[in-house]
């Protein structure tokens, strides 16, 4: 029942992470009195054809004025931030038995941490693999995030932590440079501040290895299929996201089976 209840808060969440990520793009105000609408006959969309998950279904992705289809992502992101959501209690309990800083909080502490954080993920996923762009307000909230628990919850990886995000930072700082802009956007480079505030040195490698290799994972079926050509450009920010959170679920236990005399 919980899962259920998580589902549908998260499900609601991403509704309200697609209509934000499109009225920024659109440069429409976040909290105009204005309700959604279909982006093709342009009619006003009812509350009761505006439900979650919902809506779609009852709808079979269509608008119900000109049955034009109503682009399945909108759907994907109300699905992802739901299951996401729903498995957050199993995020707060790995977390909470593994070797980060923070491990040792307690459970009420660790939803405090992770729920803002995981809402900024999916915001920066979204935004990022719909737009090609990350949002530097959520970046730095997410940076924010892990610089206030350090500062407030005894621990002594504070500096460490703080090089790491610097390091990470310069490695795709560099890779923006050397590609002059193709590879890596500044948005990137924003992004990579935030991971290494919460996992440990060793863990941030991980993270930064895993990236790419998710990103690769990725983008190889669109290449032998030629679909995408090698110069396409693909966002790298929701690499960066799945490989963070895996990391902080996992990464001890990746690290160990990938260097097990370390
Ligand atoms: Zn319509």
């Amino acid at each position: 029942m919980e899962y259920l209840v998580l589902f549908v808060i998260g499900a609601m969440m991403g509704s309200f992470m697609g209509a934000t990520a499109y009225r920024q793009v659109k440069k429409v105000p976040l909290f105009s009195k204005k309700r959604s609408f279909c982006d093709n006959c342009k009619t006003q969309i009812n509350w009761y054809d505006n439900i979650p998950v919902f809506s779609y279904i009852f709808l079979s992705g269509r608008c119900r004025n000109c049955e034009t289809q109503i682009p399945k992502r909108y759907f994907a992101i109300e699905i992802i931030s739901g299951l996401c959501l729903a498995l957050l209690p199993l995020s707060v309990n790995l977390v909470s038995n593994s070797n980060l800083w923070f491990s040792s909080l307690n459970t009420t502490a660790l939803y405090i941490l992770l729920t803002p954080l995981l809402l900024f993920s999916l915001y920066q996923f979204y935004f990022d693999s719909l737009y090609m762009y990350l949002s530097d307000f959520a970046s730095f909230a997410m940076f924010l995030i892990g610089f206030v628990a350090l500062s407030y919850f005894p621990n002594d990886v504070i500096w460490l932590n703080l090089f790491t995000s610097f390091v990470m930072a310069s490695v795709f700082l560099l890779l923006h440079l050397l590609t002059s802009g193709k590879g890596m956007g500044l948005g990137d480079v924003k992004l990579a501040l935030f991971p290494p505030l919460f996992l440990s040195t060793n863990i941030s490698i991980l993270w930064l290895f895993l990236s790419f290799v998710i990103g690769a994972l990725y983008g190889l079926p669109f290449l032998l299929s030629g679909k995408k050509k090698m110069t396409a450009k693909i966002a790298f920010g929701p690499f960066m996201i799945v490989s963070f959170w895996i990391c902080l679920v996992y990464g001890d236990k990746i690290f160990s089976i990938l260097f097990p005399y370390l």
